[in-house]
């Protein structure tokens, strides 16, 4: 059986994992010319963290986390106003959340590749043609695939959904907010972080950043404010210098560090909602069709579980046609609830008004004494946090 799965973020590198596993002949096209770099930091629980485990990765993942202690709000002019303890967040989950790099975890399920799985980079898929018995694919370099299955696995702007199910407007509910990211290196601003492990956000309603030093002098940065217009503007740095440059403490020194794009991720903040995800012989997988948001703040570990499903299904009968729509069944469900909770948590994420906040941070004060830690459950968890029913028998 041979699989063209396009992608290799997170989806597209967990799904080759247990393809491989299970006999496939593995080709994920990616865009990108060579490996994406370290992106994010994100949170790692829930269903992908059960899922790493089963495919006994744990350890590798957990050697990547990051030791974060928590998260310390300041006001734009750098007053600190109340601080989010790991620890609050850890008792929640039963101590089963990893904050890390979203590259980190790619590069481990990339490592954990064998030799069964070819990698084209700077190559993307051009046409789908569904025909008796197989699907061709015809790829930007020319050569047409002809494979048992065909798996988008490329992200929020998924050009397999686009060629197969449709143009992006029919699927992209976009939520307010734009959202960035980069690395970037700075002695002075290292040692201001210190060796402290607390990611500093520096808010305002409407708005905020956060710094993070990952190790030696570099560190990471994340943005997300609202924003009437969807799309990506054209200059993403200037709109970023714009947004963040009235505000104080370090932000003026960790903005002369913004690179243009690529090395600045920059998108709206967007779900994909679709009726249905799957034809026969192919599948979407991860955020091309199940984006939750980074306000929903799983997507990662969804994709991971995500694929684990697919993987299950298709080794229950090795039928591409039916597996897809079993896999797409089983995961649909929790997609939507942990989608609603994402919508819900919007205004928790990024408060709109200075009233917010400060509700915000009393909870955030109460949420801090153990006995308390349960007010952050609706926001922090939802019944989506666990997938059901993953098959120990695909475990190696
Ligand atoms: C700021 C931020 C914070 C987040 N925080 C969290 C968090 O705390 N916890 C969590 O679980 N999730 C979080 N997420 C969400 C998480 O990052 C995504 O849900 C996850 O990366 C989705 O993985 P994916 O593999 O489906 O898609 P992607 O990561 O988007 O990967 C898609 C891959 O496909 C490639 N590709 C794209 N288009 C094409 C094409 N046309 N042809 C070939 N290849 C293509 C891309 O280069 C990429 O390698 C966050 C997201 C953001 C933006």
């Amino acid at each position: 059986m041979k699989a063209v799965i396009c992608g290799a973020g997170i989806a597209g590198l967990a799904l080759a994992w247990w393809l491989e596993r299970a006999g496939w002949e593995v080709l994920v096209v990616e865009r990108a010319p060579e490996r994406r770099g370290a992106g994010y930091m994100i949170d790692f629980f829930g269903p992908g963290y059960d899922a790493v485990e089963r495919m006994g990765l744990l350890p590798r993942v957990r050697e990547r986390a990051r030791d974060v202690a928590g998260l310390r709000y300041r006001d734009g002019g750098g007053r600190v106003t109340g601080r989010l303890p790991y620890a609050a967040f850890q008792r929640l989950q039963d101590g089963r959340v990893l904050t890390m790099m979203r590259g980190d975890l790619e590069d481990v399920l990339f490592e954990a590749l064998g030799p069964r799985v070819e990698i084209r980079h700077a190559t993307s898929v051009e046409a789908v043609a569904e025909a008796a018995g197989h699907v061709a694919v015809t790829l930007t370099s020319g050569a047409v695939e002809r494979a048992d299955l065909l798996v988008g696995a490329d992200g929020v702007h998924s050009r397999v959904r686009a060629l197969v199910f449709g143009r992006e407007e029919r699927f992209l509910r976009y939520l307010g907010y734009h959202t960035a990211a980069y690395l970037f290196t700075d002695p002075e601003v290292a040692g201001c972080l210190g060796e402290r492990t607390e990611m500093e956000m520096l808010e305002v309603p409407g708005a905020q950043a956060g710094v993070y030093r990952l190790g030696g002098d570099v560190c990471a940065t994340v943005f997300a404010h609202r924003s009437p217009a969807g799309s990506v503007p054209e200059d993403a740095r200037e709109r970023l210098l714009e947004v963040y440059g009235g505000l104080g403490w370090l932000l003026p020194d960790v903005l002369a560090h913004c690179p243009p794009s690529p090395r600045l991720y920059y998108d709206e903040v967007a779900q994909i909602e679709m009726e249905s995800w799957t034809r026969p012989r192919v599948a979407l997988l991860g955020d091309a069709c199940q984006a939750v948001s980074l306000l929903a703040g799983q997507g990662a570990s969804m994709a991971v579980a995500a694929a684990c499903v697919l993987a299950e299904e298709l080794a229950r009968d090795g039928d591409p046609v039916a597996a897809p729509l079993r896999y797409e069944a089983r995961v649909a469900p929790a997609v939507r609830r942990k989608q609603r909770a994402g919508r819900r948590a919007a205004d928790w994420f990024v408060p709109a008004t200075r009233g917010r906040l400060r509700l915000r941070s009393a909870l955030l004060r109460m949420a801090a004494v153990p006995s308390l830690t349960w007010v952050l459950k609706p926001v922090l968890t939802t019944p989506a946090d666990r997938l059901s029913g993953l098959d120990p028998r695909l475990s190696r």
